[in-house]
C-alpha cells in the first residue's frame, strides 16, 4: 500500500444499512480514512469509524489519530462510543468539529454517552484526549493541511479542504446544493419580468457561491443522497439529489467526484443506476469528470498520477 491514500470505511447518510443487498456498496454510515504517510486523518465518526479502529489497533505503530467532525448528528458520531483506539492507554486523539471553544466541541461529542443513552461516559476513554481550538483558521496535522467551510445543512455543518502533498481533496458530507436555487425557480412565476430577470442574476450568484468550495480540487466527496424524485420529497432536509452533485462539479472542472452519504434505502443495484445515470450526463456535457461512487473499502491512491 501506497504511503498517501483516503480510504472510505463508511458511505451512507442517515443510519446504518446493514442489509445483504447493500453490501457491494456498504452499509456503515460516515467516515473517511486520509492516510499521509504515519499520520491518520479521520473525517467523521459513524459506525465506519468502527471497523477503522480495529484496524488501527493492528497497526502498533499508530498511537494518533485526528477526527474532523463536519457536524454531530447520529449517522456522523454513532461509532464514536465503539472507537476502540479512545479506550486504548498510551492513544492520542484529537478532536475537531463546529462549536465556539474546546468545551462545546468537547459537550458535543460526551452528550451521546452519557446516562440513559450509553453505559460508559468519555471519562472512560484511556487515551490522551484533545480538543483543538475552534478559533484556528487552518489546521495542520504532520504533512496535511486542513481548511473548514460552511456548508448549506442544518444546525452549524462544516465541509474541509484537504491538502496532502500537491493534492486537494474536498469532503463535504451534508451539503444540499440546490436548496436557494430550487426555491427560487419554484417562485418564478410569481414575479414579473424585471424582477425575474433579478431571480435569475441571484441564481447565477448562488450557483456560483455553492461550488467555489470545490473549484479545481482533485478529488471531491460530497453529498449525493437522493435520486431526483426523492429528493422532491425532501427538499431542505439538508442533502444533494446526484444530479446536482454531478452537474456542480463539472462547473468546478473537479477531477475526480466520489458519490457519498448515499441514502440507506438505496440497494446496490439503484446506486448502479444513479451511477450509470450520472456518468450519462458527464458524457454529455463531453466533460473529463472522473465519477465514482464511494464504496466502503475503496481505496484511492494519492501518490499514483491522476
Ligand atoms: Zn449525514
Ligand atoms: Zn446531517
Amino acid at each position: 500500500m501506497t504511503a498517501n491514500y483516503i480510504r472510505f470505511w463508511g458511505v451512507r447518510g442517515s443510519y446504518p444499512a446493514p442489509f445483504a443487498t447493500h453490501l457491494r456498496t456498504g452499509g456503515n454510515t460516515s467516515c473517511m480514512e486520509v492516510r499521509a504517510g504515519e499520520h491518520v486523518l479521520i473525517c467523521d465518526a459513524g459506525t465506519g469509524i468502527i471497523p477503522l479502529g480495529h484496524a488501527l489497533i493492528e497497526q502498533p505503530w499508530i498511537q494518533e489519530a485526528m477526527v474532523l467532525l463536519t457536524h454531530y448528528h447520529w449517522d456522523h458520531i454513532s461509532g464514536l462510543p465503539f472507537f476502540e483506539p479512545a479506550f486504548t492507554r498510551g492513544w492520542r486523539v484529537k478532536f475537531f468539529g463546529p462549536g465556539q471553544n474546546q468545551a462545546e466541541i468537547e459537550e458535543r461529542i460526551a452528550e451521546q454517552m452519557k446516562a440513559p443513552y450509553f453505559p460508559v461516559e468519555t471519562e472512560k476513554w484511556l487515551a490522551e484526549i484533545e480538543y483543538l481550538e475552534a478559533s484556528e483558521g487552518c489546521l495542520r496535522y504532520g504533512p496535511i493541511s486542513i481548511e473548514r467551510f460552511h456548508v448549506h445543512h442544518p444546525g452549524s455543518t462544516y465541509g474541509y479542504r484537504i491538502r496532502v502533498g500537491n493534492r486537494t481533496i474536498v469532503y463535504a458530507s451534508d451539503n444540499e446544493l440546490a436548496f436557494i436555487n430550487r426555491f427560487i425557480e419554484q417562485r418564478k412565476a410569481e414575479f414579473d419580468e424585471p424582477e425575474q430577470r433579478l431571480l435569475e442574476a441571484m441564481k447565477e450568484d448562488e450557483r456560483l457561491r455553492s461550488i467555489e468550495f470545490m473549484r479545481h480540487v482533485d478529488i471531491l466527496i460530497h453529498d449525493s443522497q437522493y435520486t431526483p424524485i426523492d429528493y422532491e420529497k425532501k427538499r431542505g432536509w439538508g442533502h444533494s439529489c446526484y444530479v446536482d452533485t454531478v452537474e456542480a462539479a463539472m462547473d468546478a472542472d473537479v477531477g475526480q467526484l466520489f458519490l457519498f452519504h448515499l441514502d440507506p434505502a438505496y440497494p446496490d443495484d439503484r446506486i448502479d443506476l444513479l451511477h450509470r445515470h450520472a456518468l450519462t450526463l458527464i458524457k454529455a456535457r463531453r466533460h473529463r469528470l472522473v465519477c465514482k461512487v464511494a464504496r466502503e473499502g475503496y481505496c484511492i491512491d494519492l501518490d499514483s498520477d491522476f
